[in-house]
């Protein structure tokens, strides 16, 4: 499919996604417990297989899962509209590579707060997967790329065995909610002035408990800092649910790899970093 074609579908299917999220919350403001658990459930797998699997393990290659668990944690991670891993990977690399120039498209200092939040999903250029991601041009993740639109349009309408309350609580504004807390990494955490001679990224305290178990991305200064590590949380009171999650995982023997900041004090700079660390 054409990138722009899939773009086009994204833009739309995202609008008709918060228009019907807010339809949803007019006429079931308060949903049954089963499916309010459901839909928090969705949010807690996809916001984990995005901190652990898409950001962690394929972006920064900073911890190797086992196949199985990865290919588990990637049909989670796009039923929660976070799109295909090479995409996104894509997106991510550029990001660290490039902050805060130019190249960097999601960077606030472009358009302020609304641009860096949502708008330049879909007005900007996509990240070349050739470019910035070749090692996941592979059979696999092209798979995960062929069947993204099914998999959202599956996310979107499974809650319908749940009645119409299921439909909106489990489709729509679960999707809006996972949306909007993965936007503000992009906006929030780089909102404001360079700090130093580095960049714009900031940790916030505060954003941690409503990511819920992608808590831990809030760490966003440390996580540039230490762009090839595994951990983000640096303190001992910085809850980092991802990290935990892998040094559970490496214990079991499903992760290994597993990068400390101790032990990659270099911050990636490129693709080209990130490869050579992987
Ligand atoms: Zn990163
Ligand atoms: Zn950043």
């Amino acid at each position: 499919m054409e990138a722009g074609t899939r773009q086009g579908i994204h833009s739309s299917l995202s609008r008709d996604d918060s228009g019907l999220a807010i339809i949803g919350f007019i006429l079931f403001p308060l949903p049954s417990l089963p499916v309010l658990l459901l839909a928090i459930g969705g949010v807690m797998l996809g916001g984990f297989g995005t901190t652990v699997c898409y950001h962690r393990a394929i972006s920064h290659r900073s911890v190797k899962l086992n196949p199985v668990l990865e290919q588990f944690l990637i049909f989670w991670t796009m039923f929660n509209g976070s799109g295909a891993p090479a995409s996104w990977s894509a997106y991510h690399r550029r990001h660290h590579a490039r902050s805060d120039q130019l190249e960097d498209v999601s960077s606030p200092a472009h358009g302020g707060f609304w641009w860096a939040h949502l708008r330049w999903l879909y007005q900007s250029e996509r990240a070349d997967v050739k470019r910035w991601a070749p090692d996941l041009d592979t059979p696999v993740y092209r798979f995960w790329r062929a069947i993204e639109v099914p998999v959202i349009l599956l996310s979107l309408f499974a809650g319908v065995y749940w009645g119409w309350e299921g439909f909106f609580w489990i489709g729509a504004i679960r999707l809006v909610y996972s949306l909007h807390m993965q936007c503000l990494v992009n906006s929030v955490m780089h909102l404001g002035a360079k700090v130093g001679d580095s960049d714009s990224s900031r940790n916030i305290w505060w954003l941690g408990p409503f990511q819920m178990t992608a808590w831990g991305e809030n760490w966003h200064r440390n996580h540039h800092s230490f762009a090839n590590s595994a951990q983000f949380g640096l303190k001992w009171y910085q809850i980092d649910i991802g990290w935990y999650a892998i040094l559970a995982f490496e214990k079991l023997g499903l992760a290994t790899n597993v990068k400390r900041p101790k032990l990659s004090k270099q911050t990636a700079t490129s693709s080209d970093d990130l490869q050579q660390a992987a």
